[in-house]
């Protein structure tokens, strides 16, 4: 969602949403920031500091109201040892995952890169969206963070935005995988892919070719998974389509726009 504070005596704006430092910028008509909303939340709130010309500070929390999705379950069947990955492998899951938090982390430092609308990764159909239980050899295991693109193996992937790739490696999960960091607070991946492009560090433009879609980790077929996040708080990729970076930022995703108007 994107939160707005319009006032023409703000000079400044600071804050957290569910959590999550907000990285305000100022645009014409205020104040604007991107935050994310938790899966299966039914409310957020937001704290918001404000900073006058004439030197007052104030605080603001606001209640934001936030659609809950329903979704049906998926039934998958995988190879037992990644429905239930054995003792052997916590370890390396454990740092894997230390990683990727590193990655969602430092992009709260990083500025935003992007400038033009988020693009898909791939032209194909939508296989699976977004939060549906997934539920492996009979067993809930966890949601579907993600969204999966159909693609034969060789199949092109597109980075969604100007970003930095911030990691690039072969996980466990996610198998090959590349991460591009679009700054204040936003990063993409991309997951199971047969090759890969690009290397940390490398500035990619939005529909550069980043690698080939693939199966590796826990995969039933090749396809893509996009995959997004804002700091801790992994979000539907889609929603990102919908993010205007313009004058009038605007999203029409689950969560709704609440402005929080600074009017004094
Ligand atoms: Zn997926």
């Amino acid at each position: 969602m994107i939160l707005a504070v319009r006032s023409d005596s703000v000079v400044d704006v600071q804050g957290t949403l569910a959590g999550q430092a907000l990285h305000f910028e100022r645009e014409a008509d205020g104040f604007h920031a991107l935050g994310g909303v938790p899966f299966g939340s039914d409310s957020a709130v937001a704290r918001v500091v404000r900073s006058y010309a004439d030197g007052v500070v104030d605080t603001a929390t606001v209640p934001l109201p936030v659609r809950r999705r329903r979704l049906p379950g998926e039934r998958l069947r995988v190879a037992p040892e990644f429905a239930r990955p054995p003792d052997s492998l916590k370890e390396r899951i454990r740092l894997e995952s230390e990683l990727v938090d590193g990655v969602r982390e430092r992009a709260h430092e990083t500025p935003r890169l992007w400038h033009e609308p988020f693009e898909r990764p791939r032209t194909s159909v939508i296989t699976s969206g977004f939060g549906i239980p997934r539920i492996f050899n009979g067993a809930v295991r966890s949601r579907h963070y993600g969204v999966d693109f159909a693609g034969q193996w060789g199949a092109p992937v597109h980075a969604t935005n100007r970003g930095v790739v911030a990691l690039v490696a072969d996980l466990y999960y996610s198998g090959t995988t590349v991460l591009i960091d679009h700054g204040a607070g936003l990063v993409t991946g991309y997951f199971h892919l047969s090759r890969v492009f690009v290397v940390p560090g490398d500035t990619v433009e939005r529909g550069q070719v980043i690698g080939h879609v693939g199966a590796t980790g826990r995969v039933t077929r090749p396809h893509l998974h996009w995959w997004g996040t804002y700091g801790e708080i992994t979000v539907d990729p889609l929603d990102l389509l919908r993010l205007v970076p313009s004058l009038e930022w605007r999203a029409t995703g689950h969560a709704k726009t609440r402005r929080t108007d600074a009017q004094r």
